[in-house]
């Protein structure tokens, strides 16, 4: 290979500026939808990490001491840079995760709504006050930043989950480092300059790249306070647990198995029509994806299938460079094998196959990671595809009796992320609402992905610790409270000597 074939090697992002990795390590990126090598990622070594973790903490009491005002103005800054240049934004994400413009852009849009509430720090800041609790003394809390603190991200939404992640962090006064995944870290070090134009201090954003021995030192290193994790649920256990073991605050989120119930009175049109986009958007690859369909009654199964058989078997996949396409290919190579495998396993299963997505016609022009649209039917609780998150475009038809029936499999089911029912049956909604142990949960809405004003966060075995995503709880999470009792003496105080706690 020549010099000018050579593609383009990446960088950190450190204390301002882009900085060369230093271990001679790197990962292939690619684009997902040519299959070819467009980047090569530094994987920084411990070393590396501590070196930005000690910029980092060095210029967090400067940034801690700034007005919350002014900080919030620089994330207004970061947020009307991020809308100047969301056109360029967009084909990078596409260039390195594959998914379609208009999917690119909406992630762009949900991202944003994170930094909006990062903006509202200063409110989200107020701490309590309470006047006169005993003895003239007044008590009152506060909320300081941790420190450093870390945010490790999945590929599947290069700026949605990050923003989600560390838009907060900045506003409340941490400095914040990044690592985002191999896969897609051109976003980031594309974002990490429009923090330094909206006038964010060197070293109060950082972007490391790396893979494990990276993660490693920042969940082991004493400096970081805080971990934000967003991944797959392995992963996200591993992290979790060595966090925590390190004393450190966890926040860890996982995948998702998340279904659609179908009842018998759901207009079957509609619902596939919801089903549709929910289930296939960005070929499958997103945490809160429909999986499946949990149908009530032969009925509804019979008439559901046959509806999706037609609408599924005219999906598109294709580059997002053609503007009809309904999703791209997934990740890599290997993610595309690994989806074949659930689905041939599944076949040996007992699985029924109404849409066949394996070579899709694209693959005999392209190099790119594409599998067509693929629907299982008959899948039972027993099966793998069933209790596994399938990361590509298969998804299944689970046929049950009763709503009690689809609620118990759910319910049984080791993730928990997100959960809907279609119906016009108050009552089964209802019941639905109460009965499911899912963290977040539908009714008629696809996808049940909350506005982000709320909190983001699944139950069981898709979220590990008590952090959330988005929301609020955001602020909470990133800052520690103060509480303060204050007297002050004046001349007609008197002052004794207690020692047992005051009675009233
Ligand atoms: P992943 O778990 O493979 O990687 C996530 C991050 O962890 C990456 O930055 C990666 O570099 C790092 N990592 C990978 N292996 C590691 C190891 N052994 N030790 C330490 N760090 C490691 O996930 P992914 O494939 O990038 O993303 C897809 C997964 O993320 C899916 O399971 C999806 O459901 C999940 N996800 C969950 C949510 C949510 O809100 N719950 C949102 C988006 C994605």
């Amino acid at each position: 290979m020549t010099v000018e074939q050579k593609v383009k090697e990446l960088h950190h992002f450190i204390s301002g500026e882009l900085v060369e990795g230093a271990s001679g390590r790197f990962s292939n990126v690619y684009n997902p939808s040519t299959g070819e090598v467009i980047a090569q990622v530094p994987l920084a070594t411990k070393e590396e990490v501590q070196k930005a973790i000690e910029v980092a903490q060095k210029a967090f009491p400067a940034w801690k001491n700034m007005s919350v005002g002014k900080r919030a103005e620089i994330v207004m800054k970061f947020r009307q840079l991020v809308k100047d240049n969301e056109a360029e934004l967009v084909e990078i994400i596409c260039t390195e995760s594959g998914k379609t413009r208009e999917d690119a852009k909406g992630e762009i849009t949900r991202g944003l709504e994170s930094v909006d509430l990062a903006i509202n720090a200063p409110h989200l800041l107020k701490g309590e006050y309470s006047v006169n609790v005993g003895g003239n003394i007044n008590a009152f809390s506060t909320k300081a930043p941790l420190g450093v603190v870390a945010a490790i991200s999945p590929f599947n939404f290069p700026v949605m989950v990050p923003f989600a992640q560390t838009s907060m962090a900045v506003a409340v006064g941490n400095s914040v480092i990044l690592k985002p995944s191999e896969k897609v870290p051109m976003s980031a070090l594309f974002y990490s300059e429009l923090w330094k134009k909206a006038g964010l201090p060197d070293g109060v954003w950082t972007v490391i790249n790396g893979d494990k021995e990276t993660v490693d030192e920042l969940l082991a290193n004493p400096t970081v306070q805080a971990v934000s994790f967003v991944g797959s649920t392995t992963i996200a256990e591993y992290i979790y647990q060595t966090g925590t073991n390190y004393n450190k605050r966890v926040a860890a989120l996982g995948g998702g198995k998340n279904f659609m119930i179908v009842m018998p009175d759901a207009d079957l049109e509609k619902t596939a029509n919801a089903f549709i986009g929910a289930a296939y958007g960005a070929a499958s690859q997103r945490c809160m994806a429909i999986s499946g369909a949990i149908t009530v009654g032969k009925e509804t199964a019979d008439n559901f299938v046959a509806v999706l058989k037609e609408k599924v078997e005219k999906l598109k996949v294709g580059p997002y460079t053609e503007d009809d396409v309904d999703f791209g290919p997934v990740i890599t190579n290997q993610s595309k094998e690994m989806v074949e495998g659930y689905i041939n396993r599944s076949i040996e299963e007992g699985a029924k196959v109404v849409v066949d997505g394996r070579n899709p016609s694209i693959c005999e022009t392209s190099n790119g990671f594409y599998l067509g649209p693929t629907l299982l039917d008959e899948v039972t609780p027993a099966m793998e595809v069933y209790q596994q998150e399938v990361f590509g475009p298969a998804r299944i038809v689970v046929r049950v009796e009763t709503l009690q029936e689809a609620i118990e499999l759910i319910n049984d089911h080791e993730l928990g992320n997100g959960v809907t029912i279609f119906t016009n049956n108050g009552a089964a909604a209802r019941k639905f609402q109460e009965e499911i142990e899912v963290g977040m949960v539908g009714v008629n809405v696809p996808i049940p992905i909350p506005v982000g004003y709320y909190n983001f966060g699944g139950w069981k075995r898709s979220k590990f610790g008590e952090g959330y995503m988005f929301g609020p709880d955001q602020a909470r999470f990133f800052t520690k409270v103060k509480t303060i009792s204050e007297k002050w003496l004046s001349v007609d105080d008197e002052t004794t000597t207690s020692f047992a706690f005051p009675s009233n």
